[in-house]
């Protein structure tokens, strides 16, 4: 790492090639990359590669190139999502980073599936923090048949009250309970990769990086969006993390959560430190240049890794989780309001009851 006191003097020169990806890396500057993918290029493997592991005093100009290709997709909009865990803990599977997990000893809450009350009560937070969509989270493997046709049911109530843009994510889903969430109005499910194939028998033992993938495809031909992403600082490297940009990729997905790792004491994951601000920036910066025209959401772990840098993080992501996450407090939302409202950005309330949620946007007392 530079120091900090040279960490954003930057230029926008040609940058040498790193070694393993002299092969496939142009010579091209961060700014005529953007050219070239505001062009339709797409970002080669050797490029994503520079791009992560550039000095960091590149930041500024790498931000740069990533804010170009983002304005032209979305703008100075902010998009922003509301998450509930709809069950928690109890899960069955061993993956390392979460605190949910049959192998964690993390105290976090235990319940089954919440009642409709509940979840109704949660979406209606969410259309007064002004999120456009209200994401319904459950532990677990995959869903019960009948924890299917509950979040079904409640999806119909929510769809009616306030309109939101709904989101599941419930694990891996059977093709027959990936089109009855579709019958009932939810609009996306989120099944991240996590991380690439290569390392993921790194991070999980108890489900395979195939059986997310085949997750995806079942809900792609159920006419269901899809959102996926990674969480970055298990200990992957470079190359996973440009393996996972570029699958997101071809699979065309709707939209990309990057989380970075929250380390939770209790789960095997716990001694892994936080990441630099400085490469989370490059990260994201690097998702948007390979993934241009897609929704880049900055997800857990913001406050912690990106730390005094996460207004920074929203020049190349357009969107990103206001309030608190599964397992772990966030910044208030009212904190996050203000950092959006400092940045000149906007809040966009999408196409679903966009003139309620805008009112309270309006009325927002913040200076
Ligand atoms: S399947 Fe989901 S809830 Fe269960 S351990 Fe893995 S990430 Fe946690």
């Amino acid at each position: 790492m530079m120091s900090p006191e040279s960490a954003f003097l930057t230029t926008d020169a040609p940058v040498s090639k790193s070694s393993c990806a002299s092969m496939l890396s142009s010579s091209k500057s961060w700014s005529e990359m953007a050219d070239a993918v505001l062009g339709g290029e797409v970002l080669s493997r050797g490029d994503a590669i520079r791009i992560l592991e550039a000095d960091d005093n590149q930041v500024l100009s790498i931000l740069d190139a990533a804010w170009r290709v983002r304005q032209r997709y979305f703008g100075n909009s902010v998009q922003l999502y509301y998450l509930k865990n709809a069950k928690s803990g109890l899960c069955p599977e061993d993956c390392n980073y979460c605190s949910q997990s049959k192998i964690s000893d993390a105290p976090v809450e235990k319940y089954a599936m919440l009642n409709a009350e509940r979840l109704l009560d949660g979406a209606r937070k969410a259309a007064e923090s002004k999120a456009r969509t209200y994401c319904i989270v459950a532990s677990g493997r995959g869903p019960t048949d009948r924890e299917v046709d509950h979040v079904a049911n409640v999806v119909r109530q929510i769809k009616d009250q306030f309109g939101l843009h709904i989101c599941c994510c419930l694990g891996l889903l059977e093709p027959d309970q990936a089109m009855r969430l579709k019958a009932a109005g939810v609009d996306r499910v989120n099944h991240n990769l996590n991380t690439s194939e290569r390392f993921h028998s790194e991070v999980c033992s108890t489900h395979t990086f195939r059986d997310r993938l085949a997750t995806l495809d079942i809900c792609r031909d159920a006419g269901l969006e899809l959102c996926a992403g990674m969480i970055v600082g298990m200990g992957e490297s470079n190359d996973d993390i440009v393996d996972v940009a570029l699958k997101l990729a071809e699979l065309k997905v709707e939209s990309i959560p990057i989380n970075f790792l929250n380390s939770i004491d209790g789960t095997p994951m716990q001694t892994l430190d936080h990441l630099d601000p400085r490469y989370c920036l490059k990260v994201l910066s690097m998702f948007r240049l390979t993934n241009p025209s897609t929704e880049l959401r900055i997800a857990g772990g913001r406050e912690v890794n990106l730390r005094s840098m996460q207004s920074m993080g929203l020049y190349p992501a357009n969107s990103m989780f206001v309030s608190d996450y599964l397992t772990t407090p966030g910044q208030k939302a009212e904190e996050d309001f203000r950092m959006i409202r400092d940045l000149g950005f906007e809040v966009t309330a999408g196409d679903h009851d966009a003139a309620k949620l805008l009112e309270f946007w309006n009325q927002s007392t913040l200076t």
